[in-house]
């Protein structure tokens, strides 16, 4: 019996297109443990791996210092994140100049949370860039850089409706970006919907989903309820009584993020943007499933 699913993704492997997220670490500890992830994944040829960038001078400074290691150490194409938050423009003027004077030629333009903290209300700092489409055209003005901004298949929690928040997608777009990434969800025809919103309202970027394998349910829980992410019922129930066995847990986010993305390959997307944790396992483990392995592994059998 033929399996035609199996089919389709093996030709659709080559179209396949995934880019990696990290976060800068805090400790040297962590750092090595960056390091291995980042080693790991590199053979798997990511399109561009993404370093996020915090509120606060030390957190920025080690954005930097992680985006001009991957630039000095490995041939991977490194994407700064860049907010407006608690920076007036020349600052943020600055500090796109120091990473483009680094070599980096990739940027993922957001607005960031309120230095109170999510919930709070966000309010422009004094003379400062004002939302992200402010940012992605100061960006846009810099320079000739590849621009990346965020996308909110459940719309983004401040946004009082789809249309405010696909406005701003626009406005983003329309601006310089050439492709959003998504928050990260769990139910593939909430994504579907919103790219047929997105793509009515005249927006032809690819918009990128962003995956979430699921190391720590609660911990995913608790980012969901912060960044207006929802948490369906089923995937709860599988991973409800997994608290103390990780093992389980493991295995079991591993088929539930295989799942998700095999699927949106059937749908047809082509671009994967992975929320990684600085870990690299289960990533990778869900490229191998969908054909994106170590070059020396697909010569091997391609000569068999
Ligand atoms: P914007 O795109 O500017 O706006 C988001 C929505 O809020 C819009 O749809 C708009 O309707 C509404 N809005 C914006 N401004 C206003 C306003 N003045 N009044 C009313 N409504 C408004 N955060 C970090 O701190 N560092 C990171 O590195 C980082 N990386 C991220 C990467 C991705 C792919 C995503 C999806 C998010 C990331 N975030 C990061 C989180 C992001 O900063 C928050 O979601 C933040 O609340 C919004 O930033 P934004 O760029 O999406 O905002």
């Amino acid at each position: 019996m033929t399996n035609y699913r199996f089919a389709r993704q093996a030709d659709a492997a080559e179209k396949i297109r995934v880019s990696f997220e990290f976060f800068p670490p805090k400790t040297d500890e962590l750092a090595g443990k960056l390091w291995e992830t980042v080693e790991r994944l590199a053979p798997l040829k990511p399109a561009f791996v993404s370093v996020t960038y915090g509120a606060g001078g030390s957190t920025r400074e080690r954005t930097a210092h992680t985006v001009r290691r991957i630039l000095g150490e490995t041939e991977l194409m490194p994407a700064a994140h860049l907010t407006c938050v608690d920076a007036s423009r020349e600052q943020v003027d600055t500090v796109i100049a120091e990473f483009a004077d680094m070599g980096v030629k990739r940027f993922v333009a957001l607005r960031g949370d309120p230095v109170e903290g999510v919930g709070a209300a966000y309010r422009p700092y004094p003379n400062g860039y004002i939302n992200g489409a402010d940012l992605v055209g100061a960006l846009a003005h810099h320079g000739d850089f590849d621009i990346s901004v965020s996308a909110y298949p459940e719309k983004h929690p401040e946004s009082p409706d789809f249309a405010t928040d696909i406005d701003m997608l626009k406005r983003k777009v329309d601006n310089g970006a050439t492709r959003a990434i998504t928050q990260f969800f769990f139910d593939n025809d909430v994504y579907e919907r919103y790219v047929e919103r997105v793509r009515r309202a005249g927006i032809y970027v690819p918009i990128v989903p962003g995956i979430l394998p699921v190391h720590n349910f609660s911990q995913v829980v608790r980012f969901a309820s912060r960044c207006g992410a929802h948490v369906p019922a089923w995937l709860a129930e599988r991973f409800r009584g997994l608290e103390g066995d990780p093992a389980t847990h493991q295995l079991v986010a591993a088929a539930v993020a295989a799942e998700q993305v095999l699927d949106l390959v059937e749908r047809g997307v082509t671009d994967f943007h992975f929320y990684t944790m600085n870990r690299a396992d289960l990533p990778f483990a869900i490229c191998h499933m969908i054909g994106i392995r170590p070059p020396a592994e697909n010569a091997q059998q391609a000569a068999a």
